[in-house]
Order: structure tokens, then C-alpha cells, then sequence
């Protein structure tokens, strides 16, 4: 049987532009761990397609938006919440998810996301973290660890990392989550979750970068990265995100956050709705 034919047959085939296949992802990234588990989570919810958009910011990652057959935009660096934002409240109706990297989120996109996050705009952040820019060469970003080496670090990186969990909670997210790309059942679930609560929701994936990232920091093949990911993984649902810092004897993963408040758009419509009652009772 021919590759594409075989691909045809695959389960989740019908998610994805069978068009822009092959996908451009390296060898044993993380990427398309994360991508399969997004599937698997429409797929197992039974999403209505029409109602779902993704949006993705520039890097690896970021091809996403092109890969899956829904309605997506593959927007302008650290742009990718302003666009989901602008969206969902055209369309309330929608499910905005917005797919991007730790880079694109947290360095360019860093003041986006916090204040989606404290509006509580409800769109869903998924986030592979592979601590550097892997597209444009495996540059430090916010993300890399101390100590760590990368094309710009060649004497160890010496800026604090984020701790994207603590920040996501700290800015108000109603949902935050993290696993690493070893945990695919439960991190299908949390994205699950995300796609059903009304709120900001961080659903965050560590993800190896074999061919920059892992060899700078000679971590081995994408093998031994999972087989690191499960020696150091701690799950600890309900943990202090503040306290779940990542380190390379440690990753803290489970669902830190899980809360309820009223969305921005939720509170926007209320509102309007009242000034509009009132201007009526003054004609
Ligand atoms: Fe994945 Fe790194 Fe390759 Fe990008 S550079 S596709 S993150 S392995």
C-alpha cells in the first residue's frame, strides 16, 4: 500500500490537511506528541469542526494551525492570543485554541498572555515548551533553563527561567495544567478539560527539541529524553504552582489549577445587554 493511502486509513486522518503532508517536524520532536493528543481529545469529544479554530504564533510548533483541518491562522510572532481574542469575540460560539511556543507565548507574546489571562478571555492556550527557539536555530528564550546551553548561551544560560504554571495562575487562569510529552493519556485529558470549561486555560507541554535543544544540552536521542521525562516526573494534582519550578532532577506535572469565574465575553455581553435595556427605558 502507498504511504499516502496508509495515511489515509490512519483514525485521525481526517483532522489533518493530508495536503501539506509531510510535516516539516524533526525526527523524535515533541511536536507531533503534542498534535495527536489535541486530535485524540476532538476526536474523543466528538467537536462539532465548524465550531473549532486554531491560531499558532511563528516556530515549530506554530506549523500546526496549517496541519489541522479546522478553520486556523498562523499569525505574526507573539500574536497568536490577540488574534484568538479578536475571534472568539466575534464569534462566541466558537472554541478558540490557540497552539504556539514557549518563545512565541511568553517572550514576544509575554504581555498578551498575561492579560488574556487576567481578563479571563476564554480561549485555550496549549503550550509546547522546549526551552529554546528550535525553528530559528536554538536561540535562549524564557524559558531555558539556568545553566543550560544554547547557540546563544555557549557559556550557560544565566537569565531565571519563567515558571509558566505559577504565571499562568498568578495572571488568572481558570485552568492550568502541565505535562510532559511522556504522559499522552493525561495530557488528552487536560486538553479535554481546557476545551470544555469557559475561561483562559494554560495547558502546558514540556517537549523535547532533539535536534538543537537536547544535543547543545547532551540529553541523547529523543529515546533517552522520554526515558528522563519518566524518571523525574512527579505528578501532584492541586501542587503550589509557585513552587513547581522546572529542574532537571524534577518536573512538577498535574493540574495545578481548576477553578470557575466569568469569562471576559460572558461579562462583555452582560454588560452590553444592560446598557442596551437602559437606553431603551430612556427613549
Ligand atoms: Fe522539533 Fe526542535 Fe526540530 Fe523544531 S528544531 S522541529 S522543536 S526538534
Amino acid at each position: 500500500m502507498k504511504e499516502a493511502d496508509l495515511m489515509l486509513k490512519h483514525p485521525l486522518a481526517k483532522y489533518l490537511r493530508q495536503e501539506r503532508m509531510p510535516h516539516i517536524w524533526c525526527e523524535g520532536c515533541g511536536n507531533g506528541i503534542l498534535l495527536n493528543s489535541f486530535l485524540e481529545g476532538l476526536d474523543e469529544l466528538k467537536q462539532n469542526l465548524d465550531r473549532i479554530v486554531v491560531v499558532s504564533g511563528i516556530g515549530c510548533i506554530g506549523r500546526a494551525a496549517g496541519y489541522i483541518n479546522v478553520d486556523s491562522f498562523h499569525t505574526t510572532h507573539g500574536r497568536a492570543i490577540p488574534f484568538a481574542t479578536g475571534v472568539k469575540l466575534a464569534n462566541p460560539n466558537l472554541k478558540v485554541v490557540v497552539i504556539s511556543g514557549d518563545g512565541d507565548l511568553f517572550a514576544i507574546g509575554g504581555n498578551h498572555f498575561i492579560h488574556a489571562a487576567r481578563r479571563n478571555v476564554d480561549i485555550k492556550v496549549i503550550c509546547a515548551n522546549n526551552f529554546n527557539y528550535g525553528m530559528t536555530g536554538g536561540q535562549y528564550g524564557p524559558t531555558t533553563p539556568l545553566g543550560s546551553w544554547t547557540t546563544t548561551t555557549p557559556y550557560g544560560n544565566i537569565e531565571h527561567p519563567f515558571n509558566l504554571v505559577h504565571l499562568a495562575a498568578a495572571s488568572g487562569a481558570v485552568y492550568v495544567a502541565r505535562w510532559t510529552t511522556l504522559q499522552v493519556r493525561r495530557l488528552k485529558n487536560s486538553i479535554k478539560k481546557a476545551l470544555q470549561k469557559e475561561g483562559f486555560s494554560l495547558v502546558e507541554v514540556i517537549s523535547p527539541c532533539p535536534e538543537i535543544f537536547d544535543r547543545y544540552n547532551k540529553l541523547g536521542t529523543a529515546v533517552d529524553v522520554m526515558k528522563w521525562f519518566k524518571l523525574i516526573s512527579q505528578v501532584k494534582h492541586g501542587y503550589d504552582p509557585a513552587k513547581a519550578e522546572v529542574a532537571k532532577n524534577k518536573i512538577i506535572v498535574g493540574e495545578f489549577v481548576d477553578i470557575e469565574k466569568p469569562s471576559y465575553g460572558r461579562l462583555l455581553r452582560e454588560m452590553t445587554a444592560n446598557v442596551q435595556d437602559k437606553l431603551k427605558g430612556e427613549k
